[in-house]
């Protein structure tokens, strides 16, 4: 199946982006390469929330990044619509540990297109002491990914952002997939389909990666569980430089066709 979509772009309203990554720019490419819909998720915590954060230098990088902040996108976005690809107005938000919850409030919430967010920011949610024993690290995502979709603001959340794949980690991160079960992977891949929330298929790793690599990936028995549980699907690519974009499309239909997905497993948001 060929992908059309991106639903996980980031601008260089983002801090951790590229300085030149623009709209103007992932659109131009978005046109060559055949995509007819975008999604713009820059980073975001909602000022209204008060943030308790366990580790050095997040407050210097969610504090800027706030509703004012990501708001300077829609502007730009409003110019940029009417050319064959459908742009949408979303942001990549926050697992709050400290409130239980996510990083948004229900008033903002309202205003987006569409949300993501992730259970496996730990470079920046997690202590740095959760890292070892391996199962606190995996214990922390499932406990994390419970109160995304159990929190207040669940309904808004279009999908989980690159879910388990623990970001920054000072070891492969695919060592953690096998410390969680089966069983429980299934109680809450079950539980995200009762909610309508997708799961995301995360591109960003597979950028320089080989056909027979990605076949290897144990992230793919996640989404075949989360398929047999009923979930439905987003892809993004995570793009932090819109010249990145470029190679987006090489592997989704690879991606898609290796899990048997048919349009019938995308979020609606994608159609
Ligand atoms: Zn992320
Ligand atoms: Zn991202």
């Amino acid at each position: 199946m060929t992908i059309t979509h991106d639903l996980h772009i980031h601008t260089a309203l983002s801090l951790c982006a590229n300085r030149e990554a623009h709209a103007e720019g992932y659109l131009a490419i978005a046109k060559e390469i055949g995509l007819t819909k975008l999604g713009f998720s820059d980073h975001y915590w909602d000022e209204h929330i008060d943030a308790v954060f366990p580790r050095e230098g997040v407050e210097s990088f969610y504090g800027p990044q706030n509703t004012a902040h990501i708001e300077q996108l829609r502007p730009q976005l409003d110019a940029l619509r009417g050319q064959g690809v459908e742009i949408l107005f979303g942001c990549e938000t926050e697992y709050d540990p400290f409130h239980h919850g996510v990083a948004i409030t229900e008033a903002v919430a309202e205003r987006m297109d569409f949300i993501i967010v992730p259970n496996s920011h730990t470079h920046m949610m997690m202590p740095a002491s959760l890292y070892e024993p391996y199962e606190k690290h995996a214990d922390y995502m499932v406990n994390a990914y419970r109160e995304i979709i159990e929190s207040p603001v669940s309904r808004y959340i279009t999908a989980m952002a690159h879910p388990f794949e623990a970001v920054c980690c000072p070891y492969d991160n695919r060592l953690l997939l096998k410390l969680i079960s089966d069983d429980c992977y299934r109680r809450l891949f079950d539980r995200t389909a009762q909610k309508g929330i997708a799961i995301e298929i995360n591109m960003s790793c597979w950028g320089r990666k080989t056909h027979a690599e990605i076949e290897q990936d144990p992230v793919l028995h996640l989404f075949c569980l989360a398929k047999e549980c009923g979930c439905r699907f987003t892809f993004g690519s995570d793009a932090h430089d819109h010249l990145a974009h470029q190679t987006y499309a090489d592997h989704t239909s690879f991606v898609s066709t290796l899990l048997g997905l048919g349009e019938e497993d995308l979020s609606p948001i994608t159609k």
